[in-house]
């Protein structure tokens, strides 16, 4: 397959560890410019300076999903550093998963907040651009939490959900409006990144490691599949993709 990635401009938003770090290191090194959005500076600082030292080209933001402001200055950061905006990761999100009866009402909004607004307002800041110059590649990483119900996973599984359905019309309604923007939604499966860490409830913790320790696969696995997607030529879309280990039963 020829190189579609060299000199892209992609946006990756939850880019400071997991499956957001592994892509920019990746797509890095196939040659597009990455823009890189989280919360953690020193974190970003560390990921530029290791993709600058093998020749890539890396841009980065502190920035909170939950922001719209945030959102929108990525946005004009990597059209003011790279000139160009090809395509946006939409890839930040957290998972403290818990039964509904212990009632963690705060991180049932907080996922909420991340996982859904955050992916919201990453399309609302990309869309105009995507629009006027009638192409774009919207990638979003919904789970597959977000494809089977599992105990502990209620709210987390809603909003991967809410991703699924979200991306599946936003792609339908671009093709029919004719701007041409692609969309692509990520069903991973167990992948060993610092997800559980966002699990607070003891319980719920111990199953989910368990099930990780079993068949966690490497993040570098999910950013593998992002680089595919984006590498395909423009009349192609391949809008889904379930991502997990070969010995994977459920
Ligand atoms: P990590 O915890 O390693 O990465 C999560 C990323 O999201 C971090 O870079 C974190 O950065 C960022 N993030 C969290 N909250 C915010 C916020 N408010 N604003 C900006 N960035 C934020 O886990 P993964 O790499 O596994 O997670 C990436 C995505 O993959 C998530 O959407 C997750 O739900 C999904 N997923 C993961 C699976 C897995 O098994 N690991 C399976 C299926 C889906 P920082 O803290 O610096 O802000």
């Amino acid at each position: 397959m020829t190189n579609n990635i060299k000199g892209k401009v992609v946006i990756i938003t939850g880019a400071s560890s997991g499956i957001g770090k592994a892509t920019a290191k990746l797509l890095a090194a196939k040659g597009a410019q990455v823009v890189l959005g989280a919360r953690r500076a020193d974190k970003l600082d560390q990921i530029i300076a290791e993709i600058t030292a093998s020749g890539g080209k890396a841009a980065a933001q502190v920035m909170d999903v939950t922001s719209q402001a945030d959102n929108e200055a990525i946005v004009k950061l990597a059209l003011d550093t790279f000139g160009r905006l090809d395509a946006i990761f939409l890839n930040a999100g957290l998972m403290p998963n818990s039964p509904v009866s212990a009632l963690k009402t705060y991180e049932w909004h907080k996922m909420v907040d991340v996982n859904i607004t955050g992916v919201l307002n990453g399309v609302a800041a990309v869309l105009p651009t995507f629009t006027k110059q009638k192409s774009g590649h919207i990638l979003a990483t919904s789970s597959v939490a977000g494809l089977k119900a599992y105990p502990g996973g209620a709210v987390y599984g809603g909003t991967k959900w809410f991703v699924r359905e979200f991306m599946e019309v936003l792609r339908m309604e671009s093709a029919a409006e004719g701007t041409n923007i692609r969309t692509v939604t990520l069903y991973p499966a167990a992948i060993n990144t610092e997800l559980l860490d966002t699990i607070t409830d003891e319980d719920a913790a111990e199953g989910m490691q368990s099930l990780y320790d079993q068949y966690g696969i490497a993040p570098e696995r999910v950013a593998d599949v992002v680089a595919y997607a984006l590498g395909l030529p423009t009349d192609t879309t391949v809008s889904e993709f379930t991502i997990g280990p070969a010995n994977q039963p459920w």
